[in-house]
């Protein structure tokens, strides 16, 4: 009985069993993609520290 879950980045069903190295992609180019978005985002977002930006405690004093 082999599982199949919708892959993530096509939606096609992938085999989610161990035979499938890419799972829960349906193979590995949907998750080469998926990796390469998610490290394309962290470089986009980079942490940034606001110090101009005042924290939320008495933001009704202007
Ligand atoms: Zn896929």
């Amino acid at each position: 009985m082999v599982k199949s879950v919708p892959c993530p980045r096509c939606g096609k069903p992938a085999p989610f069993a161990p035979a499938n190295r890419w799972r829960p992609f349906c193979s590995e180019r949907c998750k080469m993609v998926d990796l390469g978005d998610w490290a394309a985002e962290r470089y986009r977002v980079p942490v940034q520290e606001q110090p101009e930006k005042a924290p939320e405690e008495g933001g009704e004093e202007r």
